[in-house]
């Protein structure tokens, strides 16, 4: 059968192209190309070898390529390569070669064996670029990398690099650290959580992919339930994919670089410093409200006999006519009048007067806390056990703090006089908080002897009062001044017994008021 001959789509015969062409493109190429005998003796290189080396053809011809060695690659690298090669196997790698002006760069080789028509070695293909200027390039990224991650790693702030799933890619010390202090949990998940339920628009803020600043957030971290505080930031940026497809494609990958500095310490210092002025408002609160009730209590007492003086001069003017005598008794009785009054007025007017205050947000479990802090010297002087359980999340409502705080410490203080008064009880206190529907519920029971059901109305009377002595402590005002800021606060006040027999007053306070 006659030969024939294959061609290509362009009916050209590909037998046909002519060898010289051949000899051009590897003579033109900007590899550095050389063909060897078996033993690495050059026998051809092209122009662009000798460029790379610097040695001219008549040079190079006739030696071995080991003259480009700068003797500093590690032997098993030449073992390896010649064991592959000798096995009719391609290999590639990188050498430390030498030009002809002692100049080093790196050589990225590639050595292909060349079979003959028995399939046996006859000589190597050596294909080679300078990678000098690649490599530099790499290490300098490597390096400063390296920088990057080891000023990360020592930064006293945690920082973590985040996907778009905020699943955490990249972190550094601090941040393993909060792991470890998490048990394990992802710091991440928690934080973002305790910033979204103090801003419920964060997660809209992540999904607008914008940046944050300086968020504070309080977590309970590890079995303990430590409270620690964070700030928290957060910086979008974005990075070319690696898929070849987006080659051509702007950055738009996104990553959060999240920051987390820890200012547990200077909220504690904060909280101390609010703690000592909360505790110096409230001495003072104490000592104003003592001087109001035992005042107003002395008015009250000294009105009674102004009032019979009152009754007695009506009853000597309608009789004055009949009786001798009683226009001087009239003018004594009116002088005694005059001076009672003038008493009375003095008392009103040294009465100190109650500080205005801004209705504000307030946090009732907070507030409570401070109340039940503020009175733990006396709690623990008189042996009572408190058992503080708040609702965890509890809204805030709109009043007024000091009312609150006066509220609080009253029905407090009158737990503890009960627990006190009612010597072989058992000595605790229970206050819960909670939520029923649009209202913020506290009760605060004692194991004290309870108050009487016919009593229950009467208690918030101004200046009843049970205890026998007339003092400043008991002066009957307490819940006359608790109902009225219960209802200053469109609230509702409740007395009911416990199952110990004890007090329990129950207080709601709506959310919103009306
Ligand atoms: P050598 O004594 O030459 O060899 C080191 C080891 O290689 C020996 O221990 C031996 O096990 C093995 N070996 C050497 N020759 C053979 C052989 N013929 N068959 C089997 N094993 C052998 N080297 C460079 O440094 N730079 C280059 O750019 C470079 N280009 C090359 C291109 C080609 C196509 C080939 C085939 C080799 C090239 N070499 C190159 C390798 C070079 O020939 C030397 O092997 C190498 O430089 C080490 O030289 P040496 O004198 O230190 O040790």
């Amino acid at each position: 059968m006659p030969h024939q001959p294959s061609t290509d789509r362009l009916g050209n015969e590909v037998d046909s192209i002519p060898s010289h062409l051949f000899e051009s493109a590897v003579e033109q190429s900007p590899l550095a190309i050389s063909i060897t005998d078996l033993n690495a003796n050059i026998l051809y290189c092209n122009e662009a070898f000798t460029e790379v080396t610097g040695y001219s053809r008549e040079e190079i011809l006739g030696n071995n390529e080991a003259v480009l060695s700068y003797k500093s690659t590690p032997r098993h690298i030449y073992q390896e390569m010649w064991q592959v090669i000798s096995d009719k196997r391609p290999w590639r790698g990188t050498l430390i070669n030498r030009r002809k002006n002692g100049e080093r760069y790196l050589a990225e080789l590639m050595i292909a064996p060349v079979l003959d028509s028995e399939g046996e070695i006859s000589h190597y293909l050596g294909l080679h670029r300078d990678g000098s200027g690649i490599h530099a390039l790499q290490q300098r990224v490597a390096n400063q990398k390296a920088l990057i991650e080891s000023v990360v790693d020592s930064a006293p702030d945690a920082i973590a690099v985040l996907d778009q799933n905020y699943k955490v890619l990249l972190d550094n010390h601090a941040y393993k650290k909060l792991v470890g202090d998490m048990r394990g949990g992802e710091p991440v998940v928690k934080l973002f959580a305790a910033i979204e339920e103090d801003d419920p628009g964060f997660a809209q803020l992540l999904k607008r992919r914008d940046g944050f600043n300086d968020r504070e957030v309080e977590c309970r971290l590890g079995r303990e339930g430590a409270r620690r505080w964070f700030s928290c930031s957060g910086t979008w940026f974005y990075e070319c994919s690696s898929d070849a497809d987006d080659f051509f494609r702007q950055p738009d990958v996104p990553y959060l670089m999240l920051s987390v500095h820890e200012i547990t310490q200077q909220k504690r210092r904060q909280e101390e410093v609010r703690r000592n002025a909360m505790r110096a408002l409230m001495a003072e609160e104490d000592l104003n409200t003592s001087m109001r009730e035992t005042l107003s209590a002395a008015a009250y007492k000294l009105q009674e006999p102004l009032n019979m003086l009152n009754a007695a001069i009506a009853l000597i003017n309608k009789k004055r006519s009949c009786s001798e005598g009683s226009e001087q008794i009239l003018q004594l009785l009116s002088e005694i009048r005059e001076m009672g009054e003038e008493g009375l007025e003095l008392l009103h007017r040294t009465m100190p007067h109650e500080s205005g205050e801004e209705n504000a947000q307030v946090n009732l479990n907070q507030l409570l806390h401070e109340v039940v802090q503020y009175t733990t010297p006396r709690l623990l002087a008189e042996g009572i056990v408190i058992e503080w359980r708040p609702e965890s999340s509890l809204p805030p409502i709109t009043g007024s703090p000091r009312q609150l705080r006066t509220l609080f410490r009253h029905l407090l203080n009158n737990a503890i006089e009960a627990i006190v008064d009612a010597t072989d009880s058992s000595r605790e206190i229970a206050i819960h908080s909670g939520r029923e529907g649009e209202w913020v519920s506290f009760t605060i029971s004692d194991s004290g002897n309870g108050i009487d059901e016919s009593l229950r109305y009467k208690v918030f009377e101004p200046f009843f009062t049970t205890k026998h002595s007339f003092d400043r402590a008991h002066s009957g005002m307490g819940l006359t001044l608790v109902q009225e800021a219960a209802n200053a606060h469109a609230g509702t006040i409740e007395i009911g017994d416990n199952d110990n027999g004890g007090c329990q007053i129950k207080l709601r306070l709506p959310i919103a008021r009306p």
